[in-house]
């Protein structure tokens, strides 16, 4: 069971985490509400802990975002206090469970618990840019309608690269993002897997559509990113 916690405050991120991992699931935290947007998209989870007050987008603003994708995804909610907090926007928003701060643990598991009991199988969806396609739930993908294929990691820089096509991302958030790593000094795998990912989706003799952004990192070119379709297996 793979969890994503979308916390800023990074005690309670941590602490939530090392709980979680403790009964046994695969714990992913992004701190801000871009970054858990993106990460929610590209992977298949099976619920996301979501902090309402969050830098960049808030937990409605997340929750509308992955809705209106048709994500499915359970979300629970994490409020700071009743006053600043809105029940019935929550639910709008298409979140399915909330929890008001401070928490008992045993409570958020059990909630947890029965969200994913709810929800089902992981979701996903497939995702097009240009001739590529790409199942988030199959890790599965495509050029030109034949199918590439990818490791885990190839598959997790490809996603990442996808969700921010068009910018420039550096070298140190591949590594945070994909790597799970802070130590710049692993620059260099990045680098490699770029390599990879030039060599199964480049044509001969064209532009890579990855591009070296210098002493910025790394741009996926060409059109914007698209959901084909949503996929939810009950
Ligand atoms: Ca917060």
């Amino acid at each position: 069971m793979r969890i994503l916690i979308v916390e800023d405050e990074s005690s309670m991120a941590r602490s939530l985490a090392s709980g979680l991992a403790g009964e046994g699931y695969t714990v992913d935290v992004a701190v801000d509400g871009l970054e858990g947007l993106a990460r929610a998209i590209a992977e298949p989870y099976d619920a996301i802990i979501l902090d309402l007050m969050l830098p960049k987008l808030n937990g409605y603003a997340v929750t509308a975002a992955l809705r209106d994708r048709g994500t499915r995804v359970p979300v629970l909610m994490l409020t700071a206090k009743q006053g600043e907090f809105d029940q019935t926007e929550a639910l709008d928003t298409g979140a399915d469970d909330f929890l008001s701060k401070p928490f008992s643990y045993p409570v958020l598991l059990a909630r947890l618990r029965a969200l994913i009991r709810r929800g089902g199988s992981p979701q996903g969806a497939v995702l097009g840019h240009g001739d590529i396609r790409l199942d988030t739930r199959e890790h599965r993908c495509w050029r030109d309608g034949e199918e590439v294929a990818l490791t885990a990691r190839e598959f997790a820089l490809l996603a990442y690269l996808l969700h921010r096509c068009g910018e420039p991302v550096s070298k140190g958030e591949l590594l945070q993002h994909v790597w799970d790593s802070v130590d710049e000094r692993d620059a260099n795998v990045v680098e490699v897997y770029i390599g990879y990912l030039r060599r199964k989706l480049d044509r001969p003799g064209e532009p890579s559509r990855i591009e070296t952004v210098r002493s910025a990192g790394y741009r996926l070119s060409g059109p914007t990113l698209a959901t084909i379709a949503s996929i939810s297996h009950g």
